[in-house]
């Protein structure tokens, strides 16, 4: 369960982080709006935890951008005073909100009943062009044929799906698909040899290319076109 704290007060992010965290959840923190947005744009996370006040972008700027994309559950923090935000993040699309200070044991009831709430996001079948995925039983084809994967490149295709017409780069890949935290392990070569596998086995005996690389930045699965 990967929670992204968007939060400026760092006292607070690094409070709450590091209870999330004992509680055996995965934490990220941005403390900037701009770096929030950046990071919920870019990244899949099972909730948002978004404080409405923030330096650049605000709250709810980052709230009506996202819900154009997703409905992962955020749960907004608003001052006592702030009913109008509070409202306006509700009407925002917000899943719930809590008035700082709040008690931890509170947060952590919320946290539960948002992602207990079942995932309208939670997509089963992907599809690109005549590219197909079934996420339940890991079934891949293309125009109908059956492709066959690796563990590995099963999850590397499904990641790419998940973030399908956004740049995925290499760091992407190591941190979220191999599970690696330590940049330096040298991880590019293998992440490429996986890429050209997968390239090899969905797009090679078709005239429409899907994956493609950005070079020096990373990779994209499109329309050639798009
Ligand atoms: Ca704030």
């Amino acid at each position: 369960m990967h929670i992204l704290i968007i939060e400026d007060e760092k006292k607070v992010a690094e409070a709450v982080s590091e209870g999330l965290r004992s509680e055996g959840y995965q934490v990220s923190l941005a403390f900037t709006g701009e770096e929030g947005f950046f990071r919920a744009m870019s990244q899949t996370f099972d909730l948002i935890l978004l404080d409405l006040m923030l330096p650049g972008r605000s709250g709810i700027e980052i709230l009506t951008a996202l819900r154009e994309k997703n409905n992962v559950p955020v749960l907004i923090l608003t001052a006592k005073d702030a009913i109008e935000d509070r409202v306006a993040g509700l009407d925002c699309g917000a899943d719930d909100y809590l008035v700082k200070p709040f008690a931890f044991a509170e947060l952590l009831a919320r946290i539960r009943a948002l992602t207990r709430r079942g995932r309208p996001d939670q997509v089963l079948r992907m599809k690109l062009a005549d590219l197909e995925l079934d996420c339940l039983t890991r079934k891949v084809t293309r125009a109908g044929y059956e492709i066959y994967l690796t563990g590995k490149e099963y999850e590397l295709l499904e990641y790419l799906f998940r973030h399908q017409g956004h740049i995925v780069s290499r760091e992407m890949l190591a941190h979220d698909v191999w599970h690696v935290f330590d940049r330096a392990t040298p991880l590019d070569n293998v992440i490429d040899v996986h890429i050209n596998r997968l390239r090899a086995k969905i797009d090679a005996d078709s005239d429409n290319k899907l994956l493609h690389t950005i070079r020096g930045v990373g990779f994209v699965l499109k329309q050639a076109d798009g």
